[in-house]
């Protein structure tokens, strides 16, 4: 694939020729940004049933973002992915009912478009989880297709008189009709037909959804659930032209609704795939072997490898059109992923944090709570103090809290300065104020030990060192190469970002490459270190 950088630098030089391509640019918002990941109904209850809703999270808006960026009590994340709230049968909401409907157990659209104004005060974008692919089989769309031939809505899903094999999947997407003796569509499960995309019906309803939420409710962008699967062709089910194509109509209707709108799309694969969903379709997506890699460093103690899904991302797509994560809704939680550990979880999310792209953070992730599949176990409520319902609700919670919920809360990680809500709420806000860590290009170094990952942040002639000893013992003596130039020649003061540690200093030569740097004596058991160069003055 045509390195993509290149490809934007080539368009931005031809001037007004180039809107094509400067458009699919993010927005800037996006550069120093870190997201949260939130499900409404596990976040904050504000009236005792149990289910968390939007006047509860207003209220706890401070925590994700007071609005202050000096603040060291507040996450400081400048955008919330919500996951779907709307109108649905189910309590995770990914098969709506009405796309343009709070569901009542949340609130209002009054209530939510309130949300989104104390959101705006404090700094936050709100993204709309949007589920284009499929909708509820209760949705009435679907109930008047099933059950009348000559509905207006019968186009709208897929059907066929006997299940016709596919291509390229794993598993049943035919459901039987319990109308009639026919099958219709549906990918995930027959809970859930797909919407046909080949029916120009379908696609106007899809802007008009999105329209509704940028103009009418107030969102900042959205998140595109399952795009792989939305239009299916001559029996494959995934990765189609005709996907990808509307991916691109639909960014580009989006943005004459909202020329700044924030679009990350849900695409479960690895790179080699993902990347064929640029340059112009969505402005990003989720990095998914970035989480893996990271993931599997930390768990195993072993650093090789672990840059390498990040440096293939680097080197084709722009640092904010790809967002890295460690976990998200779907997924077991970052601390059960690395068997239970609090400091792996909290390496992990420093490691997070030093990627490039716009990182998404699961809430939950940010204190290191536990949860294992099925499902509703990592999305239970969120621990905010040790009170019987977690300070989450008064009542009983929908979902029994996570194991831990007396211990591993807001309030006992809140001061303690080793804790992971702690290194989460430092590491946003140096993100968001320096340049080089946020959207700097990543350069590998080399270290004497597998178990040491190091490598640079650059831009230009700024720059961060990030150091992480992914092994369970103190390492001594550690040394630091690079094969390429990785820093300005000259002479640099390091400055500890994290303040563990004091200053030290770097030669570096013309070349700009370093040789057996040890930059501390010492790295501490599962420890990360990121460090400021700037330029050491000459003394008089
Ligand atoms: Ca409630």
């Amino acid at each position: 694939m045509q390195r993509l950088s290149a490809l934007l630098g080539a368009a931005l030089a031809l001037g007004g020729a180039s809107v094509a391509h400067a458009q699919q640019l993010p927005p800037e918002w996006t550069h120093g940004a870190t997201c949260y990941e939130i499900m409404v109904r596990s976040f904050q209850d504000s009236d005792g049933d149990g289910i968390g809703d939007f006047k509860g999270l207003i209220s706890r808006l401070d925590y994700v973002n007071d609005g202050n960026p000096h603040s060291t009590r507040s996450l400081g994340a400048r955008c919330i992915w919500l996951t779907p709230f709307t109108a649905s049968p189910s309590y995770h909401g990914y098969d709506a009912t009405d796309y343009y409907t709070v569901a009542k157990a949340y609130g209002s659209n009054a209530d939510f478009k309130r949300f989104v104004a104390e959101a705006h005060k404090r700094g936050i974008k709100v993204i709309f989880d949007l589920v284009l692919n499929h909708v509820s089989s209760e949705h009435p769309w679907f109930q008047s297709a099933l059950r009348d031939t000559a509905s207006p809505y019968r186009d709208w899903f897929i059907w066929s008189k006997t299940p016709t094999p596919v291509k390229n999947w794993q598993g049943t997407v035919w459901a039987k009709s319990p109308v009639r003796d026919e099958y219709y569509y549906g990918i995930f499960w027959s809970g859930m037909p797909d919407l046909n995309y080949r029916n120009p019906a379908v696609v106007a309803e899809a802007e008009k959804i999105g329209k509704y939420w940028l103009t009418e409710m107030g969102v900042d962008g959205f998140r595109f659930d399952a795009i792989p699967y939305l239009v299916e062709t001559d029996g494959v089910v995934a990765h189609t032209p005709a996907t990808h194509q509307l991916l691109h109509d639909y960014q580009a209707y989006l943005r004459t609704v909202k020329p700044d709108v924030y679009t990350v799309g849900e695409v479960t694969y690895p790179n080699d795939t993902l990347l064929t969903y640029y340059p112009e379709q969505l402005e990003s997506y989720f990095a998914f072997e970035v989480a893996d890699s990271l993931i599997a460093a930390v768990k195993n103690g072993k650093a090789s490898g672990m840059l390498a899904p990040v440096l293939r991302l680097q080197a084709d797509v722009p640092s904010n059109r790809f967002a890295p994560l460690l976990s998200n809704h779907d997924q077991p939680r970052v601390r059960t992923k690395l068997g239970g550990d609090m400091q792996k979880t909290r390496l992990a999310t420093f490691l997070l944090m030093t990627m490039p792209g716009v990182p998404f953070i699961y809430y939950g992730d940010d204190i290191g709570m536990i949860g294992d599949k099925p499902d509703p176990r990592i999305r239970t409520p969120m621990q905010w103090t040790s009170a019987k319902g977690a300070g989450f609700t008064t009542g009983t919670p929908w979902e029994a809290l996570a194991p831990d919920s007396a211990t591993v809360t807001v309030a006992a990680e809140d001061r303690d300065p080793h804790s992971v809500l702690t290194m989460v709420r430092r590491m946003v806000h140096l993100r968001a104020s320096n340049h080089a860590l946020s959207d700097g290009e990543l350069i590998p170094l080399t270290a004497s030990n597998d178990a040491v990952s190091a490598f640079v942040r650059r831009d230009g002639d700024r720059a961060v060192l990030v150091i992480a000893n992914l092994s369970t013992t103190p390492l001594r003596d550690v040394t630091l190469s690079s094969t390429t130039a990785a820093i300005a020649p000259g002479s640099w003061t390091l400055r500890d970002l994290l303040g563990a540690s004091h200053a030290t200093s770097l030669h570096v030569d013309a070349s700009g490459k370093l040789s057996g740097y040890v930059p501390l004596a010492e790295l501490a058991p599962l420890e990360g270190y990121l460090f400021e160069l700037t330029p050491a003055r000459p003394e008089r």
